[in-house]
């Protein structure tokens, strides 16, 4: 909190009371972000400076949290960055005058694109000063240059990239080579650097939307107790800005509706106006591993539970809003569809826009929801359907339908949706109400239509034997296991982005090895001996470090492929060859553990394991178990490939750690689960 103390200071000289926000003092506070890896220091430094744009220019708080989390826009919207580097190298050579060849011999020594930007821009001479950047000016270009499309796409990008660059440190300009010192404080606060970093869709501070909201909680909090800082709020007065504002943002991930809301209604009324919406996808409920019936009867001994099939198929939730009611669809994602009963969305876990994938569902709900259901969002599973035998098909047949712009006309592989959760009804959130009540009104409001839509089969299974009748029978029926859940009481509530204990998931084939697969991103690969010399035999594979923005290496795998298999896999990943690794990649740096070559972070596979060792060759939960080893996995075999996970949503390295400590009853992890988004 002492360090809050100060947040009356203006950081920035230039900048007064209703200016725009400085690009530069937002750089400023990344700079001093960078320079620690301390928790409570990052957040404090992102608090202060937020605090400020309250005081000094609150209008501009909504771009300023938007690049500090390094967003455009909500992930619903689709807008992402993740430039590839050589579109950036070419801006940063146009716009310095520096040959792509000494851009790139750069980029090899230094391996941050970012630094390279930042040591282009300061060598380069200026003949006049550039207007400065401002955050609201930059993150409108940079909206721009992530929404180009068509043709010309590649040059208008670069266009736009060179437009920011060009006016990029213009406090710096015309000190030549005096401006950065790259070898000093990381580059410092260049803005040229940070807008790189950004474009390539990494700002590597380490600020993940969970601290970002802390901060900004605080700075809110901080704010309303006094603008000028002289008051500082109590610690209770803190934590519970905190709670106020995570358990907002779980149900309405979407900054653009609640930052204006909570500026115009302060944190105390911010639950009123800031409640679940149809049309804004929330990050749905995970699920807890269990390696036996057993834990789970140790878990819910004495409570109401009951047993969901486990469908073995895509994540989805569906928002539909009648015509008659449609001032309750808020935010109308763009793809959002229009249909003779109403709009209506489907996303993915990761609130991605799914309706270009699945028309044919949207253009069936009119059959399978009630006249009296005026809006609503459900949670559900989509699985393949086979139409001829009337049962579910395996997840891979409905990975090889197309992802886009698909045609009703052309679907060949149906999907039915099992529903198991409903989340918002008829204008109000159900999420509070106990898992019981819910799905009464589940199955209240819609009907089932054979091969299109279906309630998830449960039973109330409440001893060993009968759980263990169901997990056969849901195997029999092509599912993955049981889903057990809490029934009754405040513990039955809907947890938006939790792995909660609350369910617990039983594979058929969790019950020896390990209890659950991991999700793993591709890092790199080795050319394959013998027959396998022109394509890859084996892969690098790394987890996710959230707190660090780190993949950290956990294996190498060549189990589980077939020939072919590995023919496409080369084809799909050699266009993602980089020349050296990332800076954010943390791998052995062993010269016989090098792979010979390495890849932009894109794919996530599935992986199975015997169990997870100790080893000085992975890095994998390293500082989050401070062993000083990482963890690796034993015979890691493929499974298939999440195309439905992005990288940074693989396994995270504190699951990593949980999983091992697990396995080694090291301790009973009884603290916050291991992936929580907030
Ligand atoms: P996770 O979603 O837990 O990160 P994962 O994507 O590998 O892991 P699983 O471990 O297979 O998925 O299990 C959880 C998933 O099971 C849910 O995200 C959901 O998509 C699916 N699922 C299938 N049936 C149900 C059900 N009845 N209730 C809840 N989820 C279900």
């Amino acid at each position: 909190q002492s360090t809050l103390k100060d947040a009356g200071e203006n950081a920035y000289p230039d900048w007064k009371a209703g200016d725009p926000v400085p690009y530069a003092a937002l750089c400023a506070t990344f700079s001093k972000i960078e320079m620690t890896t301390k928790r409570l220091e990052i957040s404090a430094h992102c608090s202060k400076f937020l605090r400020q744009v309250l005081r000094l220019t609150p209008n501009d708080l909504l771009p300023t949290v938007l690049l500090m989390v390094n967003k455009l826009a909500a992930d619903f919207a689709g807008i992402e960055l993740g430039i590839g580097e050589s579109i950036i190298m070419k801006a940063i050579g146009e716009t310095t005058g520096r040959s792509l060849q000494v851009i790139k011999t750069d980029q090899n020594e230094i391996g941050d694109l970012g630094l390279v930007a930042a040591k282009s821009r300061s060598n380069q001479p200026t003949m006049f000063k550039p207007k400065p950047l401002t955050v609201r000016g930059v993150h409108e270009g940079l909206l721009t240059i992530a929404t180009i499309e068509g043709q010309g796409t590649q040059t208008k990008k670069v266009a736009g990239i060179k437009k920011l660059l060009s006016a990029a440190d213009a406090h710096l300009a015309g000190k030549g080579s005096k401006g950065v010192d790259i070898t000093k404080d990381k580059g410092g606060p260049s803005e040229a650097k940070f807008i790189v970093r950004t474009l390539e869709g990494k700002l590597r501070l380490g600020l993940a939307d969970r601290s970002v909201l802390v901060a900004l909680a605080h700075a809110m909090v901080s704010h309303e107790v006094d603008p000028s800082g002289k008051k500082v709020p109590s610690t209770e007065q803190l934590a519970k800005g905190e709670r106020t504002l995570k358990s907002v943002y779980s149900e309405l991930p979407s900054y653009e509706v609640i930052v204006p809301a909570m500026i115009e209604h302060g944190m105390e009324k911010l639950p009123e106006h800031c409640k679940l919406q149809a049309g804004v996808p929330l990050k749905p409920m995970l699920a807890k591993p269990t390696k036996s019936i057993t834990e789970v009867l140790d878990r819910f001994e004495g409570k109401n539970f009951t047993c969901e099939y486990k469908y073995d198929g895509e994540r989805a939730q569906i928002h539909f809003v009648a015509h008659d009611a449609e001032q309750d669809f808020k935010t109308a994602a763009p793809s959002a569809g229009k249909t003779e009963r109403g709009i209506s969305n489907i996303f993915s876990r990761n609130s991605e826009d799914l309706s270009k994938k699945y028309p044919d569902i949207l253009a069936k709900l009119p059959t399978w929801v009630k006249e009296g259901t005026k809006s609503f969002v459900l949670d559900c599973e989509t699985v393949g359907w086979d139409v001829d035998e009337k049962r579910v098909l395996p997840f891979q047949t409905l990975m090889t339908r197309k992802r886009k712009d698909v045609k009703v006309e052309d679907v060949k592989i149906k999907v039915c949706v099992f529903a198991f959760d409903l989340l918002f009804l008829n204008g109000e959130p159900l999420v509070n109400k106990s898992f019981r009540e819910r799905r009464e009104l589940l199955h209240e409001s819609f009907q089932p239509v054979e091969g299109e839509f279906a309630f998830a089969t449960y039973g109330d299974a409440n001893d060993l034997d009968a759980i263990q009748v169901l997990l056969d029978e849901s195997v029999k029926a092509s599912c993955e296991g049981l889903m057990v859940k809490m029934l009754d009481g405040p513990e039955s509530s809907y947890e938006p982005s939790k792995r909660s204990q609350n369910w617990l998931k039983v594979k058929k084939d969790y019950l020896s090895g390990v209890g659950d697969s991991l999700d793993l991103v591709v890092l790199g690969a080795y050319f394959g001996k013998g027959k396998r010399t022109s394509v890859y035999g084996a892969f690098t594979l790394a987890c996710y470090n959230a707190a660090t923005e780190t993949y950290e290496t956990i294996c190498n795998i060549g189990t589980g492929f077939s020939d072919e298999m590995l023919a496409s896999l080369h084809a799909q990943l050699s266009p993602h060859i980089i020349e050296r690794p990332k800076p954010f990649y943390a791998h052995s740096q062993g010269n016989k553990d090098q792979p010979d070559v390495w890849f932009e972070p894109r794919f996530v596979w599935e992986v199975k394991t015997a169990d997870l060792t100790l080893s000085p060759r992975y890095m994998a939960a390293m500082d989050t178990l401070g062993l000083g080893k990482g963890i690796s996995l034993r015979f890691p075999r493929f499974i298939q490939q999440r195309e439905d996970k992005k990288p940074d949503e693989a396994t995270g390295a504190r699951q990593v750690a949980e999983m091992y400590r697990k396995q080694e009853s090291v301790s009973k992890n009884k603290g916050p689960s291991a992936d929580d988004d907030f």
